[in-house]
């Protein structure tokens, strides 16, 4: 189990948090301590919050280029989901899956509910960070890379790349993926540097493609297909962004998710062939005689930290020295994964039972 924390007791409205990381765990920590009180500041690298569920806009086309959808089985997070649905940041995506082979495509439905983001997925992390950003007591500061961490007297110190110093805070928590938490707590913390070590992570290729016209309808394939699984050997998965709620006025647009092997055996290579190469083997797909329509724009995006190698065993870690981690690779590798983990650290730093 995770040690016990450096402060006396547990954390209150006297404290001050801060999380590296506005992804979804950091979000549900954020949002688990802000609501006690507890004062916390959330620092992201990217322009947005979101992390692997970010998506990308378009002028034409909302495409997700992370999580594409996900399942709920915790009943806690079942209840969160219900109230994301109210709020209107996330809807069922009725399921058309099916799995392409050499003897073509057959339907592979299965009993799982999906979820998605509407009108995009990061809507859900968006609203989690426009909710958390509403409260006094809480603040999100994006484009701030932090590099390194410094203990005062008066607690932890950051250090961004634009030569800023944030804090002093009482916690630090990271909820980045381990490689690149471990690069911050390096100096700090061996035994959770360690745990992250324990964590490697695949990197996976997300490619996009979007096109003037809808796709041909294929033979015995239900007009609205959703996503096509495959074994080919470069391509895993086909997603259709405009079969996602709230995005049916878009133009065909397709989500290109590469295979984990040949992601990690290319993860150096350049992002226009990857897009070609993923566009050619979705095409190796479809029937021979297939006429595409015109496509209005291809690219792809390197996640290098995608998803670990191995499901995690615990949902968080922190230390006596106010450091703690969290994140989808500590508890599995999924959306619900991310939640729980950043929910539940946010919940034992306060002295909570789940
Ligand atoms: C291609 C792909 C497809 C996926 N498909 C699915 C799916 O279908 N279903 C499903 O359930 N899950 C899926 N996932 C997994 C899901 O997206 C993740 O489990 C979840 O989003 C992880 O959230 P997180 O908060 O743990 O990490 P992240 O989302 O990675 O958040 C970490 C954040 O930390 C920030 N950061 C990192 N270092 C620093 C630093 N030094 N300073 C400041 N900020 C920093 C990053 O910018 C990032 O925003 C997929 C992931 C990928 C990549």
């Amino acid at each position: 189990m995770p040690e016990q924390l450096p402060v006396s007791s547990t954390l209150s409205d006297a404290h001050s948090v801060a999380i590296i990381g506005a992804g979804l765990s950091g979000l549900a920590c954020g949002h688990q301590l802000a609501s006690q009180g507890v004062k916390v500041a959330l620092f992201d690298k990217a322009r947005g919050p979101g992390g692997r569920m970010s998506s990308k806009r378009r002028p034409s086309a909302a495409l997700d280029l992370g999580a594409q959808a996900f399942t709920v089985r915790n009943e806690r997070f079942a209840n969160k989901v219900a109230e994301w649905q109210t709020a209107g940041c996330v809807a069922i995506w009725p399921t058309s899956r099916y799995q392409a082979s050499a003897s073509g495509w057959q339907t592979h439905n299965d009993d799982q509910l999906r979820y998605t983001g509407a009108p995009r997925m990061s809507a859900v992390t968006r609203h989690l960070a426009d909710t958390l950003n509403a409260l006094p007591n809480a603040a999100i500061t994006l484009e701030t890379h932090i590099t390194a961490f410094d203990k005062t007297a008066a607690g932890w110190q950051l250090h961004d790349t634009n030569g800023s110093i944030h804090g002093p805070f009482d916690v630090v928590v990271i909820s980045a993926p381990p490689p690149q938490a471990k690069a911050l707590l390096a100096e700090w913390e061996p035994t959770l540097s360690a745990a992250c070590e324990a964590k490697p992570q695949r990197g996976c290729w997300a490619g996009w493609v979007i096109f003037e016209k809808p796709l041909p309808p294929i033979t015995q394939v239900a007009p609205a297909w959703h996503t096509v699984h495959t074994q080919h050997s470069v391509l895993r998965l086909a997603s259709r962004n405009h079969t996602k709620p709230g995005r049916e006025h878009q133009p065909e647009s397709i989500s290109l998710l590469a295979q984990l092997d040949w992601s990690d055996l290319h993860i150096e290579s350049d992002g226009e062939s990857v897009a070609q190469q993923l566009l050619e083997a979705f095409v190796s797909l479809l029937p021979n005689n297939t006429k595409l329509p015109n496509v209005i724009e291809l690219g792809a995006h390197r996640w290098r930290y995608a998803q670990p190698a191995q499901a995690g065993q615990q949902a968080y870690l922190y230390s006596t020295s106010g450091l703690a981690l969290c994140g989808d690779s500590f508890k599995g590798s999924r959306v619900e994964d991310a939640w729980l983990s950043g929910d539940e650290l946010g919940k034992a730093l306060l002295g909570r039972s789940v």
